[in-house]
């Protein structure tokens, strides 16, 4: 690492769960990393206080924010995402929001620490085209994708196939019937990682993993036959990967996402932290695996079959799901209503190429629509 000298970093959503781990990560790395830029959404006070902290290069606030000293509005995010100090993107930004920051950052050839994993689903190939556009890397921080990254690095030939982990969420023992009726704190009450409310949703419904699926497709190039998910309710496998004669390689960690964020800043460069929890494999305790309940966890096999169609249909997903889990955490809707909201939209829409931007926005747009309309039809 020393060698490139000290790293700009520019942490877009840095009031958020991915981004208040990235300040506590690079706190412990002032000697290789400097933080340049900061964004955050509508929580001005925390924002007040990194800043304060941090004295970045430029500050700014995508929210509606009211009475604010920084510049506000969506182009804060380009505006950090594009700093000319800035070297590495950390994109933690929840949902389509920030897309337009990934987009930018590639073409303007930084590193972008991918949280964002709705944006990548959203225009997985449109992302592709703008880092070989503009000589960006898209490097992931889900900790899966990071497992996975750090078992092919350096072994670039014969992978064949992934098996992602799942907790399985708070519901994995619930009958369904009882799964239907879950309120927003049962769904907020994640069993292994804290993290904010939409993802935690996410990982409720199983919507998360099959995000996390369309993700590992744009980022190892593997085709959705090569792609599974297991149930492992400790979370301290995150991925296996399996090479074409059978070999099969793990990462293994406690649910911290303090190493997953240091990885995708150092790859494939490796840097000592002593605040990342080191393993125990006694303390870890027996490690299980179970299939996954696809028949009550409808959202997952939903978002598969989106993935497998290609074109908009996983920007439609994507945005069936952000309306829904909106409306869900608002006391809209039941908890049974995400999947039935997904499932329907997705066959509502009309299957079309994402070849551009602005088709993709319109798919996103229709589906977000539509969605509402079934919320209102609750
Ligand atoms: P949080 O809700 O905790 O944080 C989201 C951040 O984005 C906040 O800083 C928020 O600002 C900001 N934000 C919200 N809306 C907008 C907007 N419209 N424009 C600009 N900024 C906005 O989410 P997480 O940190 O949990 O997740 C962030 C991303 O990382 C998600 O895509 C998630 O799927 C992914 N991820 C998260 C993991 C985790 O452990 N948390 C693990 C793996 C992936 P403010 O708070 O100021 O309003």
């Amino acid at each position: 690492m020393s060698e490139r000298g000290v790293r700009g970093v520019a942490v877009l959503g840095s009031t958020g769960s991915i981004g208040r781990s990235t300040l506590a990560v690079l706190r412990r790395q002032t000697e290789h990393f400097r933080v340049v830029a900061l964004t955050a959404g509508r929580n001005v006070e925390a924002f007040e206080a990194q800043v304060r902290e941090w004295r970045p290069a430029f500050a700014g606030v995508a929210g509606p924010a009211g009475e604010t000293r920084f510049p506000s509005g969506p182009d804060v995010l380009l505006q950090a995402a594009t700093h000319p100090e800035v070297d590495v993107v950390v994109n933690a930004v929840v949902g389509a929001a920030g897309l337009d920051a990934t987009l930018a950052a590639l073409r303007a050839g930084k590193r972008v620490a991918l949280a964002n994993k709705e944006t990548l689903v959203m225009a997985g190939d449109l992302v592709a085209q703008a880092a070989c556009a503009g000589g960006g890397e898209l490097v992931p921080v889900d900790s899966e994708h990071s497992a996975v990254l750090q078992c092919v690095t350096g072994r670039d030939a014969g992978l064949c196939r992934l098996i992602l982990t799942c907790s399985g969420g708070p519901f994995r023992e619930w009958s369904e019937e009882r799964v239907r009726t879950a309120t927003v704190d049962e769904a907020l009450r994640h069993p292994t990682w804290q993290m904010g409310s939409k993802i935690t949703v996410d990982s409720a419904t199983l919507a998360n993993k099959a995000l996390e699926l369309i993700e590992a497709h744009h980022l190892f190039g593997l085709s959705y036959d090569a792609l599974e998910v297991v149930v492992h309710p400790q979370s301290i496998v995150h991925a296996f990967v399996e090479f074409c004669d059978g070999s099969v390689i793990a990462q293994l960690g406690f649910p911290s996402m303090e190493l997953p964020i240091l990885y995708a800043l150092t790859h494939p460069a490796r840097l000592p932290d002593a605040g990342v929890p080191r393993f125990d494999p006694v303390r870890a305790g027996p490690l299980t695996f179970e299939p996954v309940r696809t028949d009550v966890f409808r959202a997952l096999a939903a978002g598969i079959a989106a993935g497998r169609a290609g074109g908009v249909s996983p920007a439609v997903f994507n945005a069936a799901n952000e309306e829904a889990v909106a409306a869900f955490l608002a006391g809209e809707i039941p908890f049974g209503r995400i999947s039935e909201i997904i499932e329907r939209v997705l066959e509502d829409h009309a299957p079309a190429s994402a070849s551009a931007l602005a088709v993709v926005r319109e798919a996103d747009r229709w589906a977000r629509e539509r969605a509402r309309d079934y919320v209102r039809a609750a």
